[in-house]
């Protein structure tokens, strides 16, 4: 059996209850090298690979799953740009037969929200700036449609120090987008949730635009990024959007 396990962002007190059930009841633990010490405590064998090394470390995963109970670790929830797809298409490819069961985990959106307030209380859309896999051109004209449709913004992968270009036209879209509307967009940046080293910034895209030096220093690839709506505000110090009930019951 291949368990593809979300684990969340790797403090203990995030794993789901049936994560840790899995992950104690599995032969091998397979997973990122950087994300060993999530699971070293559950003493089992581990299987890493380093990055860019995914097809190496699923296909490993598939194969012994022929044999043993196998758990295949992503962080987060395993489904959002995390292992799960690949196991189901290298699984056909391979004609691998192995019973394939996905367990859920909290998402960095889900844990960042949390950390923000509430921005997340109405529509949302999720990209990733990694133009890894995408091209750079789908990845922007996604964001203008976020923008369109004034979808709260979820970032992931938002800048390493080898992309920067991304992360560069999406805030000047975001930034041009909402001068046009006189918006300007409270933005939540949220690095490290729900681990060790976890700090939050609430801002706007002004700001972000007029210290880019100061903010491309503070986000990288553990950083998600939040853009509100053009209804999102600043309330206790928290980053909300609003849903609407105070309009409706007009209190
Ligand atoms: N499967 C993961 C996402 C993998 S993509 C999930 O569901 O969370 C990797 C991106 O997720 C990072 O670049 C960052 O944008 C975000 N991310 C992952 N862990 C995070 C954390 N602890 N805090 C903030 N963002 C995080």
């Amino acid at each position: 059996m291949l368990y593809v396990v979300g684990i969340g962002p790797g403090g203990e007190k995030y794993f789901t209850r049936e994560s840790e059930e899995v992950l104690k009841s599995v032969d091998l633990i397979v997973c990122y090298s950087g994300y060993r010490k999530y699971i070293e405590r559950f003493r089992k064998e581990v299987y890493t690979t380093g990055m860019k090394k995914e097809i190496e470390r699923v296909r490993y995963a598939l194969k012994e799953a022929e044999k043993r109970d196998v758990a295949l670790v992503s962080s987060g929830d395993a489904t959002i740009y995390g292992m799960a797809s690949l196991v189901y298409e290298l699984a056909e490819k391979d004609n691998c037969k192995v019973p394939i069961k996905v367990v859920s985990g909290v998402t960095a959106a889900s844990i960042s929200s949390a950390i923000l307030g509430a921005p997340l209380n109405h529509d949302f859309v999720v990209v990733s700036l990694s133009d890894l896999l995408t091209p750079l051109e789908v990845i922007l004209r996604r964001v203008r449609c976020a923008l369109e449709g004034d979808f709260v913004l979820v970032l992931y992968n938002p800048l390493s120090r080898s992309r920067r270009e991304p992360f560069l036209r999406t805030v000047e879209i975001i930034r041009e987008y909402g001068e046009k509307r006189g918006v300007d967009y409270i933005v939540g940046i949220v690095k490290n949730g729900g681990r060790e080293g976890e700090e939050y910034r609430i801002t706007t895209i002004g700001d972000i635009c007029s210290n880019l030096d100061k903010y491309m220093k503070f986000i990288d690839m553990n950083t998600t990024v939040i853009v509100g709506n053009s209804n999102t505000k600043v309330i206790c110090n928290k980053m909300v959007t609003p849903r609407g009930y105070l309009d409706k019951y007009k209190v």
